[in-house]
C-alpha cells in the first residue's frame, strides 16, 4: 500500500536465554511481523562477546566473529551462528523488512593477554582530574589476537596503544580509571563525569588512525556480508561527535542504500542532545530518551503527572525528524543498568502516543511485545496488536491536539486520501475519565466511531462538521476509528 508508516521493533531484551535460537526465532516469525506492521528491526550486538553465548553482546570481543569461529568457548553467539543470522537477514528481507545492526565501537573486553604499561589514576567523578602524580606501572588485558579466528577477513591485532584506558590492573586487582601514559580522553564527548569517553571496558582510542580505518574497513565488510539496510549506534555520547559523520559517509558513499542511523545518546538533557544533533550535521537520528523519562514519570505519579506536557522537552517535540520514539528497551527493563520501566497501566498511553502521532519514527519494545519471563512481565502483545494496526492503516493525515487539560489530553488525525476510511481520534487520562470535543476533519463527516480498544463499547457520532464528542476511562486510552472498520 502507498506509503505505509515505518515501524522498528528492537528484537531482543536482556534476559533472552543464552541458547542461541534468536536468529532461527526472528525468521520464523518474519511474516508474523510483517503483518503486524512491523518495517524496521533493530538487531542485537551478532559478533562475539567476552562473555561468549551468554554475552547480550555489549561486551564486544571480536567484531568480525558473527558466530563463525570457536572463541570465548562457542562457536555460536547467544543469538545463534553467523549462518543462522545471514539466513535471517535475508528472510526478513523477502517480508519486506529492514534490518538495523547494532554496532558497539566504545569499547572492547575480554582480550587474549595482558601487557605492561604506564597509567594515571583519573577521578571516577571527574575524569579531568588525575588522582596519581606520576605514571604507574599496571598490567592490563589489551592484546587481541583472535587465535581463533586465525587472521580471516582481518589480520588487525588490538594492542594497548588502540585505547584510551581500562578499569582493571592485574597487577593489584583494582579497580580505577587508568589513563595509559601519553593518552588524553576524547574532548568532544558528554560532560558527564567531567569527561564521559570512558564507560566500560578497554576504551577504543577513537583518534588513533590505525583504528579509524579497520573500524571503517570492518564497516564495509559487514555491510558486504550481512546486507543489513542501517544501523542503531551503540554509546554515542561516549565517543567524539566527529568519528561517526565521518564512518557513515565512508559507509555511505560506498553503498547503494540509504543506511538509516540512530544513536545512543543516554541524557536526558534536551539541549545537549540538540547540541549533538548539530554536531554530527544530522547523520543519525537518536533515540528519544527524554520521552521515555516524561512516560516513566508519568507512569510513577498516580495522576499528578501533567499530561499537557508530555512532550515537553524531547526530541520528537523539538526536533522531530531526528527521533526514534520507545517506551522502553534493554536497558531500562527490570533488573538493568538504567532501569526506568514504564508501569504496566500507562502502557497502552505511552505507545498510543508514539504509534498513532504524526512525528517520531517509533519502536516497539521485543520486553512489551512478547514479555520478560525472567521478570514475571507479561506479553502486551494484545492491546500493540491493536495499535500497530490502526497505525498502520488510520494513523494519517494533519494532526489536531487536544492538550488542555492536566489529565485529561487527546488528538485526532484527519486521514488521507490513500488510507481508505483513515483518520482517528485518541483520547487518554492518567486521572480521572471524561471526554474531549475534537474535530476529525470533513472527509470523516456524519459518520459513527467506535473505541478499537474495547475499552470503551459506546458509539460516538460524528456531525456534518467532523465534530465529535470522544470518551476515554480513568487511566486509560481510547482509539476511535470509524466503525465497521476491523483491525484483526
Ligand atoms: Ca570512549
Amino acid at each position: 500500500m502507498p506509503g505505509t508508516n515505518n515501524t522498528m521493533m528492537q528484537y531482543f531484551e536482556w534476559y533472552l536465554p543464552s541458547d542461541s535460537t534468536l536468529w532461527n526465532k526472528l525468521t520464523k516469525d518474519a511474516l508474523h511481523l510483517e503483518n503486524i506492521g512491523i518495517t524496521h528491526l533493530w538487531l542485537p550486538p551478532a559478533y562475539k562477546g567476552a562473555g561468549g553465548k551468554y554475552d547480550v553482546g555489549y561486551g564486544v570481543y571480536d567484531l568480525y566473529d558473527l558466530g563463525e569461529f570457536d572463541q570465548k568457548g562457542s562457536i555460536a553467539t547467544k543469538y545463534g551462528t553467523k549462518d543462522e543470522y545471514l539466513n535471517s537477514i535475508r528472510i526478513l528481507h523477502e517480508n519486506n523488512l529492514k534490518v538495523l545492526a547494532d554496532v558497539v565501537l566504545n569499547h572492547k573486553m575480554g582480550a587474549d593477554e595482558t601487557e605492561d604499561v604506564l597509567a594515571v589514576i583519573d577521578d571516577y567523578n571527574d575524569r579531568n582530574v588525575s588522582l596519581s602524580d606520576e605514571a604507574i606501572p599496571i598490567k592490563v588485558w589489551t592484546k587481541y589476537n583472535f587465535y581463533g579466528r586465525n587472521n580471516c577477513y582481518s589480520d588487525f591485532k588490538w594492542n594497548w596503544t588502540h585505547f584510551h584506558g581500562i578499569d582493571w590492573d592485574e597487577n593489584t586487582g583494582k579497580s580505577a580509571i587508568y589513563k595509559f601514559y601519553g593518552k588524553h580522553w576524547d574532548e568532544d564527548v558528554d560532560k558527564e563525569n567531567g569527561n564521559f569517553d570512558y564507560l566500560m571496558g578497554a576504551d577504543v582510542d577513537l583518534n588513533n588512525f590505525d583504528v579509524v580505518r579497520e573500524l571503517k574497513k570492518w564497516g564495509k565488510w559487514y555491510l558486504e556480508i550481512t546486507n543489513v539496510d542501517g544501523f542503531r549506534l551503540d554509546a554515542v555520547k561516549h565517543i567524539r561527535s566527529e568519528f561517526f559523520p565521518e564512518w557513515l559517509a565512508e559507509l555511505r558513499n560506498t553503498s547503494d542504500k540509504k543506511l538509516y542511523a540512530v544513536g545512543e545518546y543516554w541524557s536526558a538533557n534536551i539541549d545537549v542532545i540538540n547540541k549533538y544533533i548539530e554536531k554530527t550535521e544530522g547523520c543519525m537520528a537518536l533515540f528519544d530518551v527524554p520521552l521515555h523519562y516524561n512516560f516513566f514519570r508519568a507512569s510513577i505519579s498516580n495522576g499528578e503527572f501533567n499530561m499537557s506536557q508530555i512532550f515537553d522537552g524531547t526530541i520528537v517535540g523539538t526536533n522531530p525528524e531526528k527521533a526514534v520514539t520507545f517506551v522502553d528497551n534493554h536497558d531500562t527493563e527490570p533488573g538493568q543498568a538504567l532501569e526506568s520501566w514504564v508501569l504496566d497501566w500507562f502502557k497502552p498511553l505511552a505507545y498510543s502516543l508514539i504509534l498513532l502521532r504524526k512525528d517520531g519514527f517509533p519502536c516497539v519494545f521485543y520486553g512489551d511485545y512478547y514479555g520478560i519471563p525472567e521478570k514475571d512481565v507479561s506479553s502486551k502483545n494484545n492491546i500493540l496488536d491493536i495499535l500497530l494496526k490502526v497505525r498502520k492503516y488510520f494513523a494519517y493525515g494533519e494532526q489536531h491536539d487536544y492538550f488542555y487539560d492536566r489529565n485529561r489530553i487527546g488528538f485526532t488525525r484527519l486521514g488521507d486520501y490513500d488510507h481508505p476510511d483513515s483518520g482517528l481520534a485518541v483520547v487518554m487520562s492518567d486521572a480521572e475519565g471524561g471526554c474531549i470535543h475534537m474535530n476529525v476533519g470533513k472527509r470523516l463527516a456524519n459518520t459513527v466511531f467506535y473505541d478499537v480498544t474495547g475499552n470503551l463499547s459506546e458509539t460516538v457520532y460524528v456531525d456534518s462538521e467532523g465534530n465529535g464528542i470522544f470518551y476515554c476511562n480513568g487511566g486509560s486510552v481510547s482509539v476511535w476509528i470509524k466503525q465497521g472498520k476491523s483491525v484483526n
